[in-house]
């Protein structure tokens, strides 16, 4: 069957183009999400100089190209204004590439290009805050190796020649001269590609298509929306168009606007997949507020590299499935609406699509298949000795393959926002959140900082230290705990070892879930070390499970039943310490009598939470003032540092 030798040969496909990763399966090209290229040697030159005196305006690349070769030649259109008084600026460009001229106000600039950067002389000193627009005319042609940049390729699948752009995170400047820096953001942008009539370009924001000669037509495509550069694109090919519409909650309708190859069995292969996405625009604009550009459109431009690709209002696809169309559709809010303010903070793209992607799993196939992917992800990424942190370290922030890193930024950047949800355990309130810091940082950058910093206003949780902990710090918790049943009493020890070289313990509420007659779940917050819990539960207990729908990432022991565990709690006259506690219950003070000396006492309630208690001691006895307390059975820690006691302590 057709199928089937497509589908063959799209997975023959995958695996050539990932036979040097060691961590991809080949059936997991479904998995994929940002796009992936070959990652070795992949740490890049950045240029630090890129002018700060300048603020970019509009990028408008007016390029003359075809899909037989990379080559390209025309010129690009900066327009920018001037931040302080200056004479040159320095842009970032390829080597790669030859600069004709630079002009400005119809004058011939003198420039040097070298190292990736072209540096402008504009003749006179400017001063401060005037506009200046820019024309630079060039030719170049692709590289054939690296990590991004311009390509001519041909589909292993498909059979099709597509020249295309990969700019993301530092090759923009391998097909225009550009202010490589994040926080700039053009205002608005235009890719003019002239080409032949045979073929068709995708590109940013609207189209407009003009004839230029018997042979020739030009693909005008503009975004009036502020754009990173690295968000800018074309793709050119023989394409044919498969559009569909969205139908937003408010009436309006938006175009997704599709370039599939022009094979007459690809677009009947993945039209089901491009006719899904409509409902996927609908579902992350009623999570995440309306399409950013729904006054342009969505769409997908293909292009030969496994992977996809979020070029402002139209990704380039490699392929299409349900998990990377959402991927790619997400990080048209989180990504391009808001971008990274650093690579280092790369999680404000890549963790967020990535959990978008379970969101759209949840919400349009069913909550059990998301939970899979979870657990899935969880163990890829404890499949990594080294569980890093999401957050990118100064020293590999121009490292490409760390910044792309799919265990980390991707799956552990998502296991942090499912956890963040988790915590504050009210849907409705999340994703108010993610709405409200889409809409505060929108057409702008944000940090994890930021994040952070919105939900601890936004949320009456201070997650200062999760983040130290999750985004800052390494590794995970593993958990142990140990249970006992005695009558309807019962009691779980519980502990944590972090797995991790710069977290010493994970703040963490944990779901325990009951297994009996009945199933019972309770949510705790565990004190640093050894917590009992203890409860009323009238039924026979056959086992527990620690964080049983998998909200934590956590490496757990298998709970067992401990039969000495609570005997001493119940014991309430004996001491090992030989201390009488009285009375018992107690109104507003217990009294601590006996072998008081060099002991440590601790009160629990019985989830596990600390009391904060003032205990006044001498050698003989103890007062502790439980006044404030709310009414209920506590439990009395005692130790002496080697051996400890808890006594059942009911407060009145
Ligand atoms: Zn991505």
């Amino acid at each position: 069957m057709v199928m089937q030798l497509i589908m063959y040969r799209s997975l023959i496909f995958i695996i050539l183009i990932f036979s040097n990763t060691t961590y991809l399966e080949a059936d997991s090209y479904n998995r994929l999400c940002s796009y992936l290229r070959n990652i070795q040697n992949a740490q890049e030159h950045v240029n630090r100089n890129t002018s700060e005196n300048i603020d970019v305006t509009y990028y408008g690349i007016h390029l003359k190209a075809d899909n037989l070769s990379a080559k390209f030649e025309g010129y690009t259109e900066i327009n920018l204004t001037t931040k302080a008084s200056t004479q040159k600026m320095i842009l970032d460009l390829s080597d790669l590439i030859t600069v004709d001229s630079v002009k400005f106000d119809g004058n011939n600039l003198s420039f040097t290009h070298e190292n990736e950067t072209l540096e402008i002389d504009l003749g006179i000193e400017i001063e401060a805050s005037r506009n200046i627009r820019l024309l630079i005319y060039y030719g170049g042609k692709g590289r054939a190796d690296g990590w991004s940049g311009i390509f001519n390729e041909t589909s292993e699948s498909w059979g099709n020649r597509i020249t295309y752009t990969l700019s993301e995170p530092f090759e923009a400047r391998s097909w225009f001269p550009c202010k490589q820096v994040l926080t700039d953001k053009a205002d608005s942008a235009g890719v003019f590609i002239t080409t032949t009539k045979n073929l068709k370009v995708g590109g940013n924001g609207l189209l407009t298509v003009v004839d230029v000669d018997e042979d020739h037509h030009r693909f005008e495509w503009r975004t009036k929306y502020p754009i990173a550069y690295y968000l800018i694109a074309f793709s050119i090919g023989e394409y044919v168009e498969y559009n569909t519409e969205v139908s937003f909650k408010d009436g309006d309708k938006m175009p997704i606007q599709n370039l599939v190859y022009d094979h007459p069995d690809c677009l009947p292969y993945y039209q089901d997949q491009l006719d899904a996405m409509a409902q996927q625009v609908e579902l992350f604009s009623e999570l995440f507020g309306k399409y950013p550009y729904h006054e342009e459109k969505y769409g997908h431009m293909m292009a030969p590299f496994g992977g996809g690709m979020e070029h402002q209002t139209m990704s380039t696809m490699g392929l299409f499935t349900f998990e990377l169309n959402a991927h790619e559709l997400a990080h048209q809010w989180f990504g391009n609406q808001v971008t990274c303010g650093t690579w280092q903070d790369i999680w404000i793209n890549e963790g967020f699509a990535r959990y978008s992607e379970f969101i759209a799993i949840e919400y349009l196939k069913s909550p059990s298949e998301a939970k899979s992917k979870m657990k899935a992800w969880h163990e890829n990424i404890f499949s990594r000795s080294n569980n890093e942190s999401v957050f990118i370290p100064e020293a590999s922030s121009t490292d490409v393959s760390r910044i792309f890193d799919l265990s980390i930024t991707y799956n552990k950047g998502a296991a942090i926002l499912h956890m963040i949800r988790y915590i504050i355990d009210d849907d409705v309130l999340f994703f108010d959140v993610l709405k409200g810091f889409l809409q505060q940082y929108q057409n702008s950058t944000a940090t994890g900082d930021d994040f952070r910093d919105y939900l601890n206003q936004n949320t009456d949780i201070d997650f200062t230290e999760f983040f130290n902990d999750w985004y800052y710090g390494d590794g995970a918790p593993k958990y142990r705990a140990r249970w006992n049943q005695i009558e309807d009493s019962v009691y779980i020890e519980f502990n944590q070892e972090p797995l991790s070289d710069l977290v010493d313990y994970f703040e963490m509420p944990v779901e325990i879930r009951l297994f009996g007659e009945i199933e019972k779940t309770i949510r705790v917050a565990p004190a640093k070390h050894d917590t009992l819990i203890s409860l009323h539960f009238d039924h026979e207990l056959d086992y527990i499970a620690i964080d049983p729908d998998n909200w934590i990432l956590n490496k757990e022991i298998k709970p067992k039943r401990d039969r000495t565990i609570g005997t001493k709690v119940l014991n309430l006259g004996a001491s090992i310490f030989d201390i009488a506690v009285y009375p018992n219950p107690v109104g507003n003070t217990i009294n601590l009598k006996g072998d008081i000396g060099k002991k440590n006492f601790a009160l629990f309630d019985l989830q596990g939470r600390i009391m904060e208690i003032n205990p006044e001691c001498n050698r003989k006895q103890c007062l502790i003032e439980v006044v404030d307390l709310s009414s209920g059975i506590y439990i009395l820690k005692v130790d002496d540092g080697l051996r400890s006691e808890q006594i059942k302590v009911v407060v009145e």
